[in-house]
């Protein structure tokens, strides 16, 4: 997970101040102000209409649903919900905003004073602020290329205008590029869990810009910041803290003034461009949202949120370890997103051991797709199969090398494991007798591990276990095979 870190040198001198805001799309049938399917991929310009195109006279109506969800977002969040919070017009003029302004919120936003606990290196957590998360619609889309004439042609998809969103801004909180990494990393799987987004990067649902300050180590005043736009995932935002914190201390080193300015990430090349200073900063003239009354949440309604709130994921992983005795980090994992974290549960409460099915779902077949590249819904081993796999282990009725060899025909063969076991039943050696064998001459062979062995190094047992199933090229019965060694091992 981490990228190089920042050098101990810069950061004995200098202090990194980061901030971020994310953009999320609601996942609503229709969009924020008007009757338009929300729906990515459309035909370009078919989810239109006289609302969200702003034409004259049209006036928008608050969609239900993007206040329930952001006020769940809010609150899972750790946020304050405001009772009433104010509609404000945000102007500027771009090719792909209509209306010349967007619908947002200003100076009372639905919701502030919220938190995330982010972990630390050591161990620890520490808790970045939220200053506010606030209702807002998105703006349509400008296509620079991918056309017939986008040489001479940008090309304006108008879909995306009136699509939910919620902003959620940051505190200045964060110091280093894996804390800005950890903190979008859990924001978006609070997110996600709540279920009000996809938070799908590669389509635009969830959008990061990054703010990035240097200062001399223990001053108070905050450096000139910095805004880095075009982050569309979550390394290209550690990637981009990083080469700005760096390029910035090199010109403070060398005596040049930061210049407040918004810089684009180019991902191909690892670096930051400047994109427009302050001097062409927009000036937006917000103003209360005529068209909209106050929005008011209730004390009750607010609270009936909070109680139906989804199990989040810190919580569920908590829960998880305690539940099914798994390891913290592989509970991690698991629960990276809310389906995930469902269909382990379903399984675990089935299983012998929760655990080795954990182990057999992460190294085993993780390590398998890891190997060819492919995500978990390529797998040819289903969960039910690996499920059954664990008990099979658990049970002792084939052996770990009996497993790995019975994967790697399910993966070869694309079979899930059930067929592939029925069809090979790979045979077990539970023939007292025979192994007794293997062992004895083991024992006669290695006369100095024994004598390590009973004199109290009884790790040593493994050893003969190790032994005994190589001979038996993996057919041993694991646990009749401890069985003996031990039997045998103590004289
Ligand atoms: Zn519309």
């Amino acid at each position: 997970m981490p990228a190089a870190a920042i050098s101990s040198e810069i950061l004995a001198k200098y202090e990194p101040v980061i901030g971020i805001e994310v953009h999320v799309q609601l996942l609503t049938a229709t969009k924020a102000f008007c009757g338009c399917a929300n729906h990515f991929g459309s035909e370009p310009n078919t989810n239109v209409c006289p609302v969200c195109l702003g034409l004259p006279g049209a006036l928008p109506v608050l969609n239900r649903q993007a206040v329930d969800y952001a006020t769940l977002a809010s609150l899972a969040l750790n946020c304050q919900v405001r009772e009433r919070s104010i509609f404000a017009r945000k102007n500027y003029f771009y090719p792909d905003l209509p209306k010349g302004y967007q619908i947002s919120q200003f100076d009372k936003p639905l919701a502030e004073h919220g938190w995330i606990d982010v972990p630390t290196p050591e161990g620890g957590w520490k808790r970045i602020g939220i200053t506010r998360l606030h209702m807002e619609e998105d703006a349509g889309k400008s296509i620079h290329d991918g056309l017939a004439d986008s040489a001479t042609h940008t090309s304006l998809d108008l879909n995306r205008c009136g699509t939910p969103l919620v902003e959620i801004v940051s505190e200045p909180d964060m110091r280093t590029p894996d804390e800005a990494w950890e903190y979008v990393t859990r924001l978006r799987e609070i997110v996600l869990y709540c279920g009000v987004s996809d938070c799908n990067m590669e389509e635009g649902s969830l959008r990061c810009d990054v703010n990035v300050s240097i200062r001399k180590k223990g001053a108070e005043k905050l450096g000139t910041k910095v805004e880095v736009k075009n982050l569309n995932s979550f390394r290209n935002v550690r990637d981009a803290v990083q080469y700005e914190i760096e390029r910035q201390v090199e010109l403070v080193e060398e005596g040049t003034a930061i210049v407040q300015e918004t810089r684009l990430w180019n991902p191909n090349e690892n670096r930051t461009y400047s994109m427009r200073s302050k001097e062409q900063a927009h000036d937006y003239r917000y103003f209360p949202e005529p068209d909209l009354p106050p929005l008011v949440v209730s004390h009750d309604f607010i609270e009936a949120t909070r109680k139906a709130m989804p199990e989040l994921p810190e919580p569920r992983r908590a829960r998880m370890i305690e539940q099914y005795g798994i390891a913290p980090k592989d509970a991690q994992t698991l629960t990276a997103t809310p389906e995930e974290a469902d269909r382990f549960e379903a399984a675990a409460k089935k299983a012998k051991s929760p655990q080795r099915l954990a182990n057999l779902l992460l190294n085993e077949i993780g390590g398998r797709l890891k190997a060819l590249e492919l995500e978990q819904a390529q797998s040819p081993v289903s969960l039910d199969g690996i499920a059954q796999a664990a008990d099979l282990l658990e049970e002792n009725k084939i052996s770990s090398k009996q497993l790995k060899q019975l994967f790697d025909l399910c993966f070869e063969k694309q079979e899930d494991f059930g067929p592939v076991y029925e069809r090979e039943k790979p045979e077990q050696i539970s023939d007292t007798s025979a192994l007794e064998k293997i062992i004895d001459e083991l024992v006669a062979a290695n006369p100095k591990q024994v004598e390590q062995y009973r004199a109290g190094k009884t790790t040593l047992a493994g050893f003969f276990v190790g032994q005994a199933m190589r001979a038996t090229k993996g057919q041993a019965n694991p646990a009749l095979l401890n069985e003996l060694v031990t039997k045998k091992l103590a004289g």
